[in-house]
């Protein structure tokens, strides 16, 4: 039997990432980072009740870097619901993903959950009341749930990495904690930010823990239905840092990245997209990634913009 047009459409897809000999920068302000091979480029697709397909290096684990805040946010939604927009916005910040700027115009409440000061923000939430050992089980129970697949872990090296040289996220956490908004000592939420942060994942594994914001009855749903909403919304609108919008423009869907090289996409009610190359345009997003979604949404006639046009898979 002949693969089907959407194994297919990945496999052409992988093949061309291959080819490529511009593939963007590998982020090496986190020293153990700066070494991935940049050559490397994955894409897996999941579907409810369908097998999931994938190409390229999709058995090798990479780091999930900030696609782990979309795992925190929904834990932060399911355990504190809405009071978490009383310490974090939900507006673009159109700078970059560790700016201070806003910050100090806007006295210490971040913009959104997905740039760093959002995310720490976030992170800081569920920590309150609980140890970051608890923190990080409980998101490690919510991600391996989500993909069903309890070999998914952290890597502590990684962790340590930034720890050592994350000088940046330090200045904001204090900044927060001089405004207020943060509970907990800095030192404790951002080891537990470095630690959400070095989560590892194959794209199988991610695309698969992606599903539950693809909606369906055949999904896990750790979250409600509302809450999934308002995640794919701000996945939209600042899963790109200040390229959203160029993100939304190409592709269409929501999606999230991370400077690990890695892009979570979710196409409302058919599939959850992963793609990993490590090598960043400069907004610090996949570059291949961010084509290769292109490419895919625009094969299969995938967006959220769409007026019933139909792609040619
Ligand atoms: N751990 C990274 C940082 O805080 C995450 C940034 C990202 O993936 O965009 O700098």
């Amino acid at each position: 039997m002949g693969s089907s047009p959407l194994q297919t459409a990945l496999n052409e897809i992988a093949a061309s990432a291959r080819a490529r000999e511009d593939r963007g920068a590998v982020a090496s302000y986190i020293p153990e980072l700066a070494g991935i091979d940049p050559d490397q480029f994955a894409i897996a697709l999941a579907r409810p009740g369908q097998p999931t397909l994938v190409a390229g290096d999709a058995q090798v684990p990479f780091s999930i870097q900030s696609v782990s805040k979309v795992f925190m946010l929904a834990l932060a939604l399911g355990q504190l619901g809405d009071g978490l927009w009383l310490r974090v916005g939900r507006e673009p910040s159109g700078h970059s993903f560790d700016s201070m700027l806003l910050l100090e115009l806007e006295k210490g409440r971040p913009r959104n959950p997905f740039i760093n000061a959002g995310a720490i923000v976030t992170t800081d939430a569920v920590l309150q009341g609980s140890t970051p050992r608890e923190t990080l089980a409980a998101l490690l129970r919510f991600i391996r749930a989500a993909a069903g697949d309890d070999t998914i872990h952290i890597n502590d090296r990684i962790a340590q990495s930034e720890i050592a040289t994350g000088h940046r996220n330090f200045a904001l956490a204090h900044y927060l904690r001089s405004h207020g908004n943060l509970t907990n000592p800095p030192d404790l939420t951002l080891g537990t930010y470095f630690h959400q942060c070095a989560v590892e994942m194959t794209v199988t594994q991610l695309a698969n823990a992606g599903l539950f914001l693809v909606g369906g009855p055949d999904v896990p749903r750790p979250v409600s239905e509302r809450h999934i909403r308002r995640i794919n919304a701000l996945m939209m609108t600042c899963g790109h840092y200040d390229g959203s919008g160029d993100y939304a423009f190409r592709v269409g869907l929501p999606g999230k990245s991370g400077v690990g090289g890695g892009i979570l996409s979710i196409v409302p009610g058919v599939a959850s997209i992963a793609v990993w190359s490590p090598g960043l345009n400069h907004y610090g997003n996949s570059k291949l990634g961010t084509e290769a979604m292109e490419q895919l949404a625009s094969r299969a006639g995938w967006s959220v913009f769409g007026a019933g046009e139909r792609g040619v898979l």
